[in-house]
């Protein structure tokens, strides 16, 4: 057992201020699923961790898709005939549909209308709007900046380019004493969004830079992926890599006030499902824990019945249920930094968790070894109770046949894993415990031997 791997913590002090300010650097670049937004932004995070850019030439046939032309965007605007620009992509870049294709005509109103989107239920918010895969163009604006449109001829700009070229996504390996790997992705597409997208960047990055930084275990692969087809992209060129992928995070919507939410990978009972669930249910805050669905981000590709990866997904308050989602309201002011931090603890804390998850054989099985002469058990007769140390011990000797991991003592006996570790290492310390494997869980292989199969 690594003691390296129990150091829970590094000098964090400000983790959440640090999260909200590199949100805050990349907030103003226009991202989407390809395009220089989005390796501006990849190479913005090189600066924190060692990330490698990678570009996947369009046209790429990955499993049912096909890698879509690069997008690029220097300008866009309407004017009205006294030369105003009555809407304008260098004020918001949600003003412009995200992928739309080059435009320069004149149109009276009615006719522009028909390429407007506005979200009449909150009037002082632009929506963000995407067409990937249908070659269309229209403006994002608030319902109020639409009501004070006057009928008149308007110039209509959008100074884009649609062309074959690449889509781009970094990732992080690190190293770890194992060849099996743990992969946390983060989809990093969307443009002026601050909790849709920048928060699980920013916590990415900075778990990749923490875990970059100290012993590992296992190894850890972060994939920083346009949204969709960036995993898909990632799981068809890179199959040969998905046999050693043990546990799996997606990670997004980590900054807004609402109540952590794990979603459980389609396995449902996966290590990785399992030990958020310990960490959540341990932590002070408030929490819920959601079963799989075939809906929602990257986990529906590492989760497709193909690939079926234990790969879980934590967010804060679910996509879609904030009327903020897909606005221009996800902004700096939606995401805080306490959240930021306690997404960020959670995450490590899950990490550290399955790092620490070893399975132990008792070296005295045939009835209980005497802790008392090791002075191990608190030696007061009579005492109505052990205390939670001494339970803990007596759980972890018991269970330690060489079937039961530390995160299984952990759940039938309802002591943390804090302790059971603890009692753990104590009786190792003592010659009564040895680590009787790498590790133990054999269900990542199991559910690959099915889908092979
Ligand atoms: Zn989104």
């Amino acid at each position: 057992m690594s003691s390296s791997a129990t150091q829970s913590t590094a000098d964090r002090t400000g983790i959440g201020v640090e999260l909200h300010r590199l949100i805050a650097d990349l907030y103003p670049i226009c991202r989407s699923i390809t395009g220089q937004g989005l390796r501006e932004t990849l190479r913005a995070l090189e600066s924190l961790v060692p990330l490698t850019l990678r570009e996947v030439p369009t046209g790429t046939q990955v499993f049912d898709w096909t890698v879509p032309k690069e997008w690029n965007i220097r300008d866009a605007y309407v004017k009205n005939s006294r030369g105003e620009r009555v809407i304008d992509f260098q004020s918001s870049n949600l003003h412009v549909v995200n992928y739309s294709v080059p435009v320069r005509q004149k149109m009276r109103l009615a006719e522009l209308k028909t390429h407007l989107f506005t979200l009449p239920d909150r009037p002082d918010w632009i929506p963000y709007r995407t067409s990937y895969y249908k070659e269309d163009w229209g403006f994002c604006l608030s319902q109020r900046q639409l009501e004070l449109l006057l009928e008149d001829e308007y110039e209509v700009v959008i100074d884009s380019t649609l062309q074959a070229g690449r889509l781009s996504y970094g990732e992080c390996f690190l190293q770890g004493e194992l060849p099996d790997e743990i992969i946390v992705s983060t989809h990093c597409c969307h443009p002026s969004m601050c909790n849709d997208n920048l928060s699980g960047i920013a916590v990415a990055a900075f778990l990749a830079k923490h875990l970059s930084l100290r012993p590992r275990r296992y190894s850890y692969r972060f994939l920083f992926i346009p949204g969709t087809i960036g995993a898909i992209a990632w799981l068809a060129l890179n199959e040969e890599k998905i046999s050693r992928i043990r546990h799996g995070l997606v990670l997004t919507g980590l900054g807004d006030n609402g109540k952590l939410h794990y979603k459980k990978s389609r396995r449902g009972d996966a290590e990785i499902d399992r030990a958020a669930a310990h960490v959540l249910h341990h932590a002070s805050h408030d929490h819920q824990i959601l079963d799989f669905s075939p809906y929602g981000y990257d986990e529906r590709q590492f989760c497709s019945p193909g690939i079926n990866l234990p790969v879980g997904r934590l967010s804060r308050t679910p996509h879609g249920t904030f009327p903020e989602y897909h606005t221009s309201a996800d902004n700096l002011d939606f995401v805080h930094p306490e959240k930021l931090k306690e997404s960020f603890d959670a995450c490590l804390q899950i990490l550290n968790l399955l790092e620490r998850n070893g399975t132990f054989l008792n070296l005295n099985p045939k009835c209980e070894p005497q802790l008392g002469k090791r002075g191990l058990y608190a030696m007061v007769g009579g005492r109505a109770d052990a205390g939670v140390r001494e339970m803990a011990m007596l759980w972890v000797l018991n269970l330690s046949d060489g079937n039961h991991s530390l995160l299984d003592i952990t759940e039938r006996s309802n002591i943390s894993f804090d302790s059971i570790y603890e009692a753990a290492e104590a009786l190792q310390e003592k010659g009564l415990l040895r680590e009787c494997c790498e590790f133990a869980p054999a269900e990542p292989a199991e559910s690959l031997e099915r889908t092979k199969s």
